[in-house]
């Protein structure tokens, strides 16, 4: 028995499922989640003090590993100051300047407290600002928690096998349209009939929660040519690969110029943080400059600040994203080259320091749909095997993996080694 079961049994005494966000109960690979004691750059320990090499990362944020001394070090020195104000600090104008300097889409930019505030946000600000109701989602993707984009979302919806969230008005559910990721001609023919009644599309230009998906060649120039010719908002939900797929997001990456940007994790460096930004005519209609309301007693926190601004800065480093893409394609290409040494079907996709294992024969995993035709049993057999070998991947076979700065070519090798035992055990 671990300690782990134990804590398990505890939590749920009084948590709902014994956990504070769903996808933690590992319901969608069975077992008990493992309790993390205490984390330390790749590593995170387990209250028997089993380490395991981590490519969770809090799910994105922890981009340079764990308890990174000099993020710690800012934090520590900033907590003497006092915890929150509900005033502004000068924090936060160098927040926004620099989120303002990395992300040149983004004119004007407030801070939340998480990712869902963010693309709520950022939607009720589209509507706002075109006077417009419906909005388009895409399948598979996940935009938080909030009612407009519970409809057929992904990540933890998908993992818990339930598309849609009971609670959510038909009412409200009905003004979101949810199209399929990847395909053009729907998008094309959907704005040629009702273009002109669409608020704004939310994307994640990366898709990160139906595992990693990346866009395909002339999808998101689609998206912005139709919304151009709409007046539509194009919103990019860079919360997963904002300063993760390269410093820039998703948007430098491939050189496409969302209306709005969202972004999330590694803005906070393991606190909780979020953010919208965008053209600066559209940011004007947010509150106090604007009509739109929006608000957060805690939305800048300093403390939460400082942690994101150092590590804005760490990651800012030349050549960072090159070195941590790197490192992420060796990891990848290593698991792959082991899967076929043993005999078993399976692909991977990747898009700078995040990445996708699929278990299926049926070559490039491009959509939805053949995200979930995939091997789920054996995805599951492969987590636990993995994990049983100290390596941590994520409780779903719907969750893109992250590679921080921290890990070693050790730790990549130990990884890779550790697959192919498991694969070995599968073939
Ligand atoms: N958008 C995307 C693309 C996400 O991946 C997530 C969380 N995984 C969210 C929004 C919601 O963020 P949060 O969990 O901080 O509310």
């Amino acid at each position: 028995m671990t300690a782990s079961h134990d804590r398990f049994i505890q939590a749920q005494q009084h948590i709902p499922g014994g956990v504070n966000s769903p996808v933690r109960a590992f319901k969608g690979v069975g077992g008990d989640p493992v309790f993390v004691d205490h984390a330390s750059g790749p590593y995170i320990y387990d209250p028997d003090g089993k380490r395991y090499i981590d490519y969770v990362g809090s799910w994105g944020p922890m981009i340079l590993g764990h308890a990174h001394p000099q993020v710690l070090d800012a934090v520590s020195d900033v907590i003497k100051k006092g915890l929150s104000f509900g005033a502004p600090t000068t924090i936060e104008t160098s927040m926004a300047n620099r989120v303002c300097e990395l992300v040149p889409s983004i004119e004007l930019v407030r801070m939340v407290s998480s990712g869902t505030e963010a693309t709520m946000s950022a939607i009720r600000l589209a509507r706002g600002y075109t006077g417009r109701d419906k909005i388009v989602k895409f399948e598979g993707c996940y935009h938080g928690h909030s009612d407009s984009l519970l409809v057929k979302a992904g990540s933890g919806m998908l993992t818990l096998g339930e598309p849609s969230s009971p609670g959510v008005p038909a009412a409200l559910a009905e003004f979101t349209i949810t199209l399929n990721y990847n395909d053009i001609d729907q998008v094309k023919h959907t704005f040629a009939e009702i273009g002109e009644q669409i608020a704004c599309i939310i994307v994640e230009p990366v898709a990160g929660n139906m595992n990693c998906i990346p866009p395909a060649p002339g999808f998101l120039e689609c998206l912005r040519e139709v919304c151009d010719q709409t007046g539509t908002v194009l919103i990019f939900d860079e919360v997963m690969t904002g300063f993760r797929v390269a410093l820039g997001g998703v948007q430098g990456l491939y050189n496409i110029t969302p209306d709005l940007t969202t972004l999330g994790k590694v803005i906070g460096g393991g606190m909780p943080v979020g953010a919208f930004g965008g053209k600066r005519e559209i940011m004007e209609k947010i509150s106090p400059l604007g009509p739109v309301y929006q608000a957060g007693t805690l939305s800048g926190n300093p403390v939460a600040m400082t942690a994101g601004l150092k590590t804005l800065e760490l990651i800012s480093v030349p050549g960072f994203f090159e070195d941590l893409t790197q490192r992420t394609t060796q990891l990848i290409d290593g698991i792959q080259a082991e899967a076929d040494a043993a005999g078993v079907a399976m692909t991977t996709n990747q898009v700078g320091a995040m990445f996708g294992l699929f278990f299926t024969d049926a070559g490039k995993v491009t959509n939805f749909a053949q995200s979930m035709a995939c091997q789920q049993e054996q995805f599951k057999t492969f987590f636990h095997a993995m994990l049983e070998q100290g390596i941590y991947l994520a409780p779903s076979a719907f969750e893109a993996g992250f590679v921080s700065a921290a890990h070693t070519q050790d730790d990549i090798q130990a990884t890779i080694q550790a697959a192919g035992k498991v694969f070995k055990q599968m073939a």
